[in-house]
This record gives structure tokens, C-alpha cells and sequence, in this order.
């Protein structure tokens, strides 16, 4: 072990996939979590019987992660266990349901049963996207500190990729003429809280992904994967202090020397790592004088992505459905303005189901369904008033779910119901304005103009997760702890260039 010491601020994935590995690597990491669970966003919730995910549901490119455990000495597969899921998700339009599969032959022949003619459109996708996958890759994993960087030979190649000026719906027009297909390679921009029509070109990257690495579910749940890390940082001699919120992180001449809880304790560390969401860290975690390329202030005029409705269901019966379902608005359109530019809640909504019995047989035993329904909404800029507003919306949901979907059930029916507003992510998650996926995902709010990993206003002090580069959803937050990782070696004097 060396005698750096770090301390970690928060143990979301990014949180805890930096802590692995550091501490792996010799140093010292204690991690403090406000929570009395690890995961954050990312981690599991038991009522009664059934068990529920907070948040994620989706895990796609798993190789990521199997890298970051092989580079903390392990390997991924001794500690989770992840199921492929087959079709990866049901995309349930007004007057059809398309499946596309994990295996790509499977789903060009259900586009041309379903669209004639377009399975020509999904090959030339994923070949014009595969090739724009492999330039874009090294630029989502490498540092971004300098504007410099950009005139690289490899950023030079890989800026024509990134489809300046064109929405992520227009760059799906190139390939797909049904209204229904462009959405079904455009919704994922809802990972990052966007609309297709506002979210970068660029980001076909994620479909692309998803449509060549498949997607996956752990069993037992996200929870399984935060635990392991938990696990590897205990084995390594490391900490992780549950039920122990930060207040601030401690400075001298604008550079990090440790952190203050909120019960009143301090303790010096070395570095310190923020996993705590970016809008809340710069609004309550530093004093304002250490600011100023990140002020309060100034994220005011930032753009942020939208919020997320949560129900959690326990239902007392089984049903004949898919994993992940997904039902689009009848008007898909008007429904995402009035997310993201309206900020009203919208009649007609696209909502999303969760489903996990169908890969994972340790969730739901006895005849039950522990069932998640999440619907996109406006983050907290748009002021509603949630504690007037859940219940009606919820009820306007649920009976949006017994119009449209498989999943019907009589009012008896429901042993749980659990409502998680934008309100709540923001005063029990510290997510700052709600906005779930982060900071927007704009070009002028990526990359360099992202927060950096190397947080730019204090020294020792660092960023990891949804806020920093490259951004919201799990593979891109598990690069951030890389990348994060990998630097703080770096000024140690020690090259991880490999990993
Ligand atoms: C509803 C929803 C669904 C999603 N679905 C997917 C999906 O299917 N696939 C996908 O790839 N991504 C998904 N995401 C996006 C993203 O992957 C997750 O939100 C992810 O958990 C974010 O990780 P993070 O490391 O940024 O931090 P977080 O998960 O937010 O973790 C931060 C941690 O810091 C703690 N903390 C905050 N403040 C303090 C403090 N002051 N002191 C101590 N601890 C503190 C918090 O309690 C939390 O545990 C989803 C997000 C949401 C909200």
C-alpha cells in the first residue's frame, strides 16, 4: 500500500468503481455515502416481498466493466452474474410492437417482416455507425483538459463523427423512413433525459451500442454490482461509511485537503473524489469562494436534462410480458416538448415497465410482480407542485397501463405502491433540480465544456459519474472512474496507459 489517501464523496457507480480501483492500486480509499446502501441511483430496494431498482435497468457493454475488474486483480464474473436479455426490449407503438433482438440477424429479419425494405437502412446503421463507434470510443475514454487536445490527430479524425449540427432524429432519417423505426433508434437519447430532436447526432453511438453488445441484467439486481465493488474496496483495506453524509469538502489555497460531515467530524485525505451529482456538489459541497469556472450561478444557465416519475408496483399476480416494455405517446413528439421545453406534464405519456422476473428468477417467487414504471418528466425548473401532483399522477398512470399494456390488475390487486417524485430524487437523492441524467448532454456542455474529471476550480479534487466527462449512463460513468482513476496515478508518477 502507498500512503496516499483519498476519500470518495458518494458511493454511486462512479463512486465506487474509482474506489475499487484505487484502492486496489495501493491507496488508501475511505468512500462516505449519505445513504444506508451503496449503488445510488444504481442500487435496489426491498418493500415487503418485492424488490425494486431505484433507477437503472439497463446494462450494455459489460466488457467495460469486466476491464475495470481485471484491473483491480479480479474478475468480473466471480462476483455478478449478468443474463442477456432476449428481446433486448419491446417497443410498443399505437398499432405495433417491434422486438428488436440482442442478436442483430435476428432483428434485420423482424425489420423486414415488420418494415419491408428498411432491413437495408439497419445495415448500412450499423456499419456507417460501427465505424463512427470505433473514432468516437477513444475520445469518450480519454481526458479532456485542454482545448488543445482537440487539434490531436485522433480528435481531428473524430470530430467529422460527431454529426455537428444534426440532431440525433435527423441522423436516423439518413437511414430509416418509418416514423416508428427512426424512433426506435432516437428513444435512447431519453438515457441521457433528451429529446431525438434536440440530442447531439453523435449519440447513435447508443442504439449502435445496444444493437451490437446486446443488454443485460445482473442478477439480484443492480445492487449486485455495487456490492461486489464494496466487497474489492473492503478486501483491499479500503472503507465504506454508510449513513455518513459529507457537508463539505475542506480546502486551503483553492486545493482539496479533505472533508467535513454533516455530524460535525473532519478528516484529511490526499485527494478527494466528488460522486456526488455534479449541481449539488457546486451548490453545497464548496464554499463559493474556491469557485469559479463552476459556479452556482452560473449552472443556473446551464442546461439540464429532464426528470423521471417513479412507481414502484408490488402486484399479487404473475404476467405474460417481456422484460423492458416501452410504450410510446400516441404523439411521441408533443410528448417530449412538453418534457423538455413546456415543463407541464403531459396527458398522453410514453412510459417505460420494468419487469425483472423474466431473467431473474431470485426477484418475484410467490405469484407476485415487483414491477417499475417510470415515465419521463420535466426536472424541478418547471415548479410543479409535486405534493399536490403525485397521487393524480400516478393514478393517470396507472390507468394509462391498463389501456395500453399487458400488465392489468385491479386496484385489490396492488400489495405496494411507492411514488418517487422529481422532488424526491432531488432532496433524498441530492440531484440537483431533479434532472436525473445530469447536466444536458449538448455539444457546448460535453467534452472539454463538460465539467472536467480533474475538477477545474480546485486542486486535489476530482469528479467522477453522470456530471463529468463523458456523461450519464452507466458504461460512460464507469469510463469516468477510469479516466479519473488513471490521472490520479498519473500525477503519482505512475502511467496506466494499458488499462
Ligand atoms: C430512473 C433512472 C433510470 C436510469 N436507467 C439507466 C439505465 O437503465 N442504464 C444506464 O446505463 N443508466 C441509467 N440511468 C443513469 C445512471 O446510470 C444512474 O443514474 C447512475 O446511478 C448515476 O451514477 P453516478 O455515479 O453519477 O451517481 P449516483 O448514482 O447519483 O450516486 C451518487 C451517490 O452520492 C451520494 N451522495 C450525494 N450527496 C452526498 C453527500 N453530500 N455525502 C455523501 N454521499 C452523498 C448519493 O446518496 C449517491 O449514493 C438511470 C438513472 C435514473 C435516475
Amino acid at each position: 500500500m502507498n500512503n496516499k489517501r483519498i476519500a470518495v464523496v458518494g458511493a454511486g457507480p462512479g463512486g465506487l468503481a474509482a474506489a475499487m480501483m484505487l484502492s486496489s492500486w495501493g491507496y488508501h480509499v475511505d468512500v462516505f455515502e449519505k445513504h444506508g446502501v451503496v449503488g445510488g441511483r444504481a442500487s435496489n430496494f426491498s418493500i415487503d416481498d418485492y424488490r425494486f431498482e431505484r433507477g437503472p435497468t439497463f446494462l450494455s457493454m459489460p466488457f467495460i466493466l469486466e476491464e475495470l475488474f481485471a484491473s483491480s486483480g479480479r474478475v468480473f464474473s466471480d462476483y455478478v452474474q449478468l443474463e442477456r436479455v432476449d428481446p433486448m426490449y419491446d417497443l410498443i407503438f399505437p398499432n405495433l410492437t417491434f422486438q428488436p433482438s440482442s442478436d442483430p440477424t435476428l432483428t434485420r429479419k423482424r425489420i423486414a417482416e415488420a418494415f419491408p425494405g428498411e432491413e437495408i437502412g439497419y445495415d448500412r446503421f450499423m456499419k456507417e455507425t460501427g465505424k463512427k463507434w470505433e473514432r468516437l470510443l477513444p475520445v469518450l475514454q480519454t481526458e479532456h483538459r485542454q482545448l488543445r487536445d482537440y487539434v490531436s490527430k485522433r480528435a481531428i479524425k473524430a470530430l467529422p463523427n460527431l454529426s455537428i449540427g444534426r440532431s440525433l432524429y435527423d441522423e436516423l432519417s439518413r437511414f430509416f423512413k418509418d416514423e416508428r423505426l427512426k424512433l426506435s433508434f432516437t428513444f435512447q437519447s431519453k438515457y441521457l433525459g433528451m429529446s431525438p430532436w434536440k440530442c447531439p447526432g453523435a449519440f447513435s453511438i447508443l442504439s449502435y451500442m445496444e444493437h451490437r453488445y446486446g443488454v443485460y441484467y445482473p442478477i439480484g439486481g443492480f445492487q449486485s454490482i455495487a456490492n461486489a465493488m464494496k466487497t474489492i474496496i473492503e478486501e483491499n483495506g479500503g472503507n465504506v461509511f454508510t449513513h455518513t453524509e459529507v457537508s463539505k469538502v475542506m480546502t486551503k489555497n483553492k486545493k482539496a485537503i479533505g472533508i467535513s460531515l454533516s455530524s460535525g467530524e473532519a478528516f484529511h485525505y490526499d485527494q478527494v473524489i466528488v460522486n456526488a451529482d455534479f449541481g449539488h456538489a457546486i451548490t453545497e459541497l464548496f464554499e463559493e469562494e474556491d469557485l469559479n469556472r463552476w459556479t452556482p450561478r452560473k449552472l443556473k444557465n446551464k442546461q439540464l436534462s429532464c426528470s423521471s416519475f417513479m412507481l414502484y408496483l408490488g402486484v399479487k399476480k404473475t404476467f405474460n410480458a417481456n422484460h423492458h416494455n416501452i410504450y410510446f405517446a400516441n404523439d411521441y413528439k408533443k410528448n417530449v416538448e412538453e418534457i423538455s421545453e413546456k415543463l407541464v406534464l403531459s396527458k398522453d405519456p410514453s412510459f417505460y415497465v420494468h419487469h425483472p422476473s423474466v431473467s431473474d428468477s431470485s426477484v418475484d417467487k410467490n405469484g407476485q410482480s415487483s414491477l417499475y414504471v417510470l415515465a419521463p418528466v420535466p426536472n424541478n425548473r418547471s415548479q410543479i407542485d409535486w405534493s399536490k401532483e403525485k397521487n393524480a399522477y400516478s393514478n393517470h398512470l396507472i390507468e394509462k397501463m391498463q389501456q395500453k399494456t399487458n400488465f392489468t390488475f385491479s386496484e385489490s390487486d396492488i400489495d405496494v405502491l411507492s411514488i418517487y417524485t422529481p422532488k424526491d430524487w432531488e432532496q433524498e437523492m441530492n440531484v440537483y433540480e431533479g434532472a436525473t441524467f445530469n447536466l444536458g448532454h449538448q455539444l457546448s456542455q460535453m467534452m472539454y465544456f463538460r465539467p472536467h474529471n480533474r475538477f477545474q476550480d480546485v486542486d486535489n479534487c476530482w469528479l467522477v459519474g453522470g456530471g463529468t466527462h463523458p456523461g450519464s449512463g452507466l458504461p460512460t460513468i464507469y469510463e469516468s472512474a477510469r479516466i479519473t482513476a488513471k490521472a490520479i496515478e498519473k500525477t503519482y508518477g505512475r502511467l496506466r496507459d494499458s488499462i
